[in-house]
């Protein structure tokens, strides 16, 4: 059997479950799987499920060097709340900051697609590489609503690039499902998201949006029509998803 055919079966069975069976199925599935997290809404909500059926299970976070503030505070009070999680934090390759920096500016990210791209693949994308490596499945907080280009993905897929499976237990949710469930269980979340920002990047990279904007509206708004990262784009460029490969 493929990797694909084990991915498809799971994801005909994982139909219409909680998001907790799927964790609890994909946390006992899978040996070496841990949550992606940026600990934006989805990613706390996910981080606490998880604490309540595996405490000690495996998180890891892309620190970029951009962050906001209060990303840091949220990041203190998760580690403070769930001492067991294993949170590994990622860093960039020092060296290739300087460098881009050097030549490009602190601040290129402004001056062209290519800037940005560059710059959130040394930040984002090459670190990403690294944490994923050696595990069979990684977890995300990727929600059907949060964009159009989001609403063909699955609760389970394949991710083609690095061949191994990709479960998003919160892709059925909304968004008021979500924050129903962070006040229910009183769970830490980011401040910012209390200042009109519901999603949450780099704070260079990163605005608040207006009433009726797109919820990633304010992630890269000075391109408009680029609201992905390249975290869950494949190499060559689209979304990843189960039939995408
Ligand atoms: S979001 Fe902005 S600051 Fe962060 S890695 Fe991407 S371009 Fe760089």
């Amino acid at each position: 059997m493929t990797l694909q055919t084990d991915i498809d079966t799971a994801a005909a069975q994982l139909k219409g479950k909680t998001p907790q069976e799927v964790l609890t199925w994909a946390l006992g599935n899978y040996k070496n799987i841990s949550l992606a997290s940026s600990f934006g809404a989805e990613d706390v909500t996910l981080i606490d499920m998880i604490a309540k059926i595996k405490p000690d299970a495996h998180v890891f976070t892309l620190d970029t060097g951009r962050l906001n503030s209060e990303t840091y505070d949220v990041i203190a009070k998760v580690q403070q709340k769930y001492p067991q999680l294993q949170l590994r934090i990622m860093f960039p390759q020092a060296e290739a900051v300087e460098q881009m920096v050097s030549a490009k500016g602190i601040n290129l990210f402004y001056d062209s697609v290519e800037n940005r791209k560059q710059c959130c693949f040394i930040r984002k994308v090459e670190p990403l590489g690294r944490a994923t490596k050696g595990l069979d499945a990684w977890i995300t907080g990727l929600r059907r609503d949060q964009t159009a280009n989001r609403s063909t993905m699955e609760t389970v897929e394949l991710d083609g690039d690095r061949n191994i499976a990709k479960i998003n237990p919160l892709i059925d949710w909304t968004n008021e499902q979500v924050w129903d469930y962070i006040r229910a269980n009183d769970v830490p979340y980011n401040a910012l998201h209390d200042q009109n920002f519901p999603s949450i990047g780099c704070a260079p990279c990163t605005r608040a949006i207006q009433a009726g904007e797109d919820l990633r509206a304010g992630r890269w708004w000075w391109e408009m029509s680029n609201q992905e990262c390249g975290l869950h784009v494949t190499s060559d460029g689209r979304l990843v998803r189960a039939k995408d490969v």
